[in-house]
């Protein structure tokens, strides 16, 4: 069992459906920052010599079989702090597989700098946030409205909402550009997956309920234009 899922007899699952588990230490499963599955992670502490601990971790995921390196950043005597210095990208979710090409540029270029800079990760996440909703909705009115269309259009209002604490709308809004001193890992993360979640709720789920509907049987399909008063066969 490569993700060490499907025994059946764990307590608590490792993680729900479409749930992201961001890569930390001595963390039992993860997604992966090489292969992006969920897959456990077998930790060993790595010696200077002689059982001397070098502060390095090195986990090896279970699925892909590449390797992560930690290293203990310790600030205090008594303070440890991991960080995963190998490979070099912050560990947030990989980019919906729908996402345009241009959004998924910025999105990925924000993924791997987010460790050494959540502010400048969460500054190309605004940007990318405004290109995803411009590819969405046409025409020149401002990020508020083309988003309120969205929400019109089926999108979840609490996206909306979400979007407004993360600073892209509202009044709080970051201009584009603009770094934010309040900006952190948390934000960063939070910003992947709204976009993510906008992919799958306005480009990925139409496009599979149209795919659906092409797929009924024309009896069928002339059916429902009677009943809702389409043009079409009578
Ligand atoms: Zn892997």
């Amino acid at each position: 069992m490569a993700n060490g899922l499907g025994n059946g007899e764990r307590a608590e699952p490792l993680a729900r459906e479409g749930e992201h588990i961001a890569p930390a230490v001595d963390k039992e499963a993860f997604h992966c920052p090489w292969c992006g599955v969920l897959a456990t992670q077998q930790w060993r502490e790595l010696d200077l010599y002689q059982g001397i601990p070098a502060g390095v971790k090195r986990s090896d995921c279970s699925n892909c079989q590449k390797y992560l390196i930690w290293v203990d950043e310790r600030i205090e005597t008594s303070i440890y702090q991991w960080r995963m210095v190998f490979p070099n990208i912050g560990g947030g979710p990989r980019p919906h597989v729908d996402m345009p090409a241009d959004v998924k540029a910025d999105y990925n270029e924000a993924r791997s700098i987010v460790a050494l800079s959540p502010r400048g990760a969460c500054a190309l996440n605004r940007l990318a946030v405004q290109k995803l909703v411009n590819a969405l909705v046409s025409g020149n009115s401002d990020l508020n409205t083309k988003i309120g269309k969205l929400v019109e259009q089926g999108l979840a209002p609490t996206v909306q909402q979400a979007l407004d604490a993360l600073r892209v709308v509202g009044n709080n809004a970051v201009h584009p550009g603009e770094l934010d001193l309040q900006d952190d890992t948390e934000t960063a993360i939070a910003l992947f997956e709204c976009m993510n979640l906008i992919v799958e709720d306005r480009i990925t789920r139409p496009s599979r309920i149209t795919k659906l509907y092409e797929r009924l049987p024309d009896k069928a399909k002339a059916a429902i234009q009677r009943r809702d008063g389409l043009p079409g066969q009578s």
